[in-house]
C-alpha cells in the first residue's frame, strides 16, 4: 500500500513539474498578450499543488498508521513468546534467539547461565502455589533488573536461561549472577510474608565452553548441577573437568546397574559390643561392590552415583533382601544404612515393610542408620518414613553424629533409639579434651532421653577404656572387629547350611 501511494506521488510531483513548465510557459505567453490561456494555465498549476499537498499529507497518515499496525502486530508476536506469568520469552523462542547467535563460525560471544530457584516445592506446599508464581515473578524481574539487556527465557517451572549477547568474560559473568543471587537474598513480602528467595546458577560461554546452543545449555547445566550438590545458593562457572566427572558418573552407573544383575553387590557385617561384658548385641550391614575386573570396591565410591538416580533404590532393596537372609545365620538385629535420597521418597518405609514382610522377619530385628544431614521436617516425607518404620517395631539410629550440621536440636525432631558418636571424636579422645566432654555430655543426655549411644571407630584399648569410665553403651571398631562376610563370621559349616 506505502508502494502504491509512493508511485502515485511521484506521478503527482511529476504533474506538477510539469504544471510549473506549462506555467513558466504561459507567462511567456502572456508576454506576448495571450490572456487566457496564461489564467487557465496558473489556476492548474495551483490545482496540481494543491492535490499534490492533499496527496502528501494522505501518505504521512498512512505511513503512520502503517507504523503502529506493524508496532501492534509486533507486540502480539513478542507476547505471543512470552511467558505468561513472568515475561520472559517462552522456551522454543528462547532458543531460536540463541540460535541465531550461537553456531560454529559465529565469532559473537555469548554469556549463558542457567538459573534454578531453590526449594520451589516448599514454597508452593508452604504458602499455595500464588506465593511460588510471586517468588518467580520477583525472581524474574530482579534479573532484568540488574541485567537490563539480557535476553531472557523461563525453560521450565523454576528454571531459566538468561544470555548477554556479546558477553565474553566469564568472571563479569559470575559477578553478574552473584548480584542476582545477592538481591534475591534480600528479605522479600510475598503474599503476605516476608521470606528470601535462593537460587542456583550455572555459567557458560560461546565460543569458550561451545560451539553450538545445545552444548552451551548442558554445560551450564552441569555446573548448575555442581551448584546444587554442593549445597545450592551459589553460582558455579563450568570447568571441563565437570565432563570428565559426568562421564566417569555415568559410566558408573551403567556398570552399577549391570552389577546389580550380575549379583556383584554384597554385604559385609560389622559387629557391635555392649561395653558392659563385651557382648555381641547387633551387626551393621556395609556394602560392597564386587567388581568382575577391579576386585572389591568401597562404598564411598558408588553411593554418591548411586544417589544420583533410583539405582539407590534398588542398592538399597538388594541390601535389605541379603540383610534378611542373612539375620536367620547372624542371630542378632542388624542396622542398615539408608541414604537420605531413599528416606526422601514417599513409598519408602511401605516397600522397606514389603521386603521385611516377604522374608518373614519382624522388624524389631532391623535397625535403620540415618545421616545427620536428613532434613528433618515435622510433617515431612522423611519423617513420615521414619513414624511408618517405627511403628513396624524398626528402631531408627542417627549416624555419625557430631560429624555435620547436627546440633542437640535434632534429638528433638524425631524420637530416636540409637546416637552413634562419629569415629572423628573417637580417634581424638586422647588429646582433645573437648571430645571427651562432648561424648561424656552426649551420653548424659542420651541417658535422660532413653536413645542408646554407640561409639564408632574404636581401634586402641586406650579408646576403650575411656569410653567405659565414659558410660557409652556399645562400641564398633576395628579393634572389636572389622566388617566381614557372613561366612566368614559364622563359619563355613553354618554358613553353608
Ligand atoms: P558408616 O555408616 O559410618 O560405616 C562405618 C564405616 O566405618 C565403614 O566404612 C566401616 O568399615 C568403617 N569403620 C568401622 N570401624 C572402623 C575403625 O575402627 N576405623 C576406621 N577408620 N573405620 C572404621 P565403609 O564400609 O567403607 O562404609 C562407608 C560408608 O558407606 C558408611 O559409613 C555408610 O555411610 C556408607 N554405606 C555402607 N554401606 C551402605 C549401604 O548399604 N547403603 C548406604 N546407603 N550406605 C552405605
Ligand atoms: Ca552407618
Ligand atoms: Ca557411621
Amino acid at each position: 500500500m506505502l508502494a502504491s501511494y509512493r508511485r502515485v506521488s511521484a506521478i503527482c510531483a511529476a504533474l506538477a513539474g510539469a504544471a510549473l513548465l506549462v506555467n513558466a510557459a504561459a507567462l511567456v505567453v502572456s508576454a506576448t498578450g495571450h490572456g487566457r490561456l496564461v489564467w487557465f494555465s496558473a489556476v492548474s498549476a495551483v490545482a496540481l499543488a494543491v492535490l499534490l499537498l492533499l496527496w502528501r499529507n494522505g501518505y504521512r497518515t498512512m505511513r503512520k498508521r502503517v507504523a503502529r499496525a506493524d508496532e501492534e502486530s509486533r507486540r502480539v508476536i513478542d507476547s505471543a513468546q512470552r511467558d505468561a506469568l513472568t515475561g520472559a520469552y517462552t522456551r522454543s523462542y528462547f532458543l531460536a534467539t540463541l540460535n541465531e547467535r550461537v553456531h560454529r563460525g559465529s565469532s559473537m560471544p555469548v554469556g549463558y547461565f542457567h538459573v534454578d530457584m531453590d526449594h520451589l516445592k516448599a514454597l508452593n506446599d508452604g504458602h499455595g502455589h500464588a506465593a511460588g508464581d510471586a517468588a518467580l515473578v520477583h525472581l524474574t524481574a530482579t534479573i532484568r533488573r540488574l541485567a537490563p539487556d539480557a535476553v531472557i527465557g523461563r525453560l521450565g517451572g523454576d528454571e531459566f536461561g538468561v544470555a548477554l549477547i556479546g558477553q565474553d568474560s566469564k568472571q563479569a559473568l559470575t559477578r553478574l549472577a552473584e548480584r542476582i543471587l545477592e538481591a534475591l537474598r534480600q528479605e522479600v513480602k510475598i503474599r503476605e510474608h516476608v521470606t528470601r528467595i535462593s537460587a542456583t546458577v550455572g555459567v557458560a560461554l560461546a565460543p569458550d565452553d561451545a560451539t553450538n546452543v545445545d552444548e552451551l545449555m548442558s554445560r551450564a547445566d552441569l555446573a548448575l548441577y555442581c551448584g546444587k550438590r554442593s549445597g545450592r545458593s551459589m553460582v558455579v562457572g563450568y570447568d571441563p573437568d565437570m565432563l570428565v566427572d559426568e562421564r566417569h558418573n555415568r559410566f558408573v552407573q551403567r556398570e552399577l546397574r549391570a552389577a546389580l544383575l550380575l549379583n556383584e553387590i554384597k554385604v559385609v557385617y560389622q559387629p557391635v559390643y555392649s561395653i558392659d561384658g563385651m557382648k555381641l548385641k547387633s551387626y551393621e550391614a556395609l556394602v560392597r561392590w564386587q567388581h568382575c575386573h577391579r576386585g572389591t570396591i568401597a562404598p564411598s565410591e558408588f553411593i554418591p552415583i548411586a544417589e544420583q538416580s533410583d539405582i539407590i533404590d534398588r542398592l538399597g532393596e538388594v541390601v535389605l533382601r541379603q540383610v534378611c537372609a542373612d539375620l536367620k545365620l547372624l542371630g542378632v538385629p542388624i542396622a542398615v544404612n539408608v541414604s537420605p535420597v531413599q528416606l526422601r521418597r514417599p513409598g519408602f518405609a511401605a516397600s522397606f515393610a514389603a521386603i521385611l514382610d516377604e522374608a518373614n522377619i519382624s522388624g524389631d530385628r532391623i535397625i535403620v542408620e540415618i545421616t545427620e544431614n536428613i532434613l528433618m521436617k515435622t510433617g515431612g516425607v522423611e519423617t513420615e518414613n521414619l513414624t511408618a518404620l517405627t511403628r513396624f517395631g524398626v528402631k531408627i539410629a542417627i549416624d555419625d553424629f557430631g560429624a555435620g550440621h547436627a546440633s542437640l536440636e535434632y534429638l528433638r525432631s524425631f524420637a530416636f533409639n540409637v546416637i552413634k558418636i562419629d569415629r572423628s571424636y573417637v580417634a581424638h579422645l586422647k588429646s582433645g579434651r573437648a571430645d571427651r566432654a562432648i561424648i561424656s555430655a552426649l551420653c548424659d543426655i542420651a541417658q535422660a532421653l532413653d536413645i542408646e549411644v554407640i561409639a564408632e571407630g574404636v581401634e586402641t584399648q586406650e579408646q576403650l577404656d575411656t569410653l567405659r569410665q565414659i558410660g557409652c553403651d556399645a562400641v564398633q571398631g576395628y579393634l572389636l572387629g572389622r566388617p566381614g562376610s557372613v561366612r566368614a563370621l559364622v563359619g563355613n559349616s553354618l554358613a553353608a547350611a
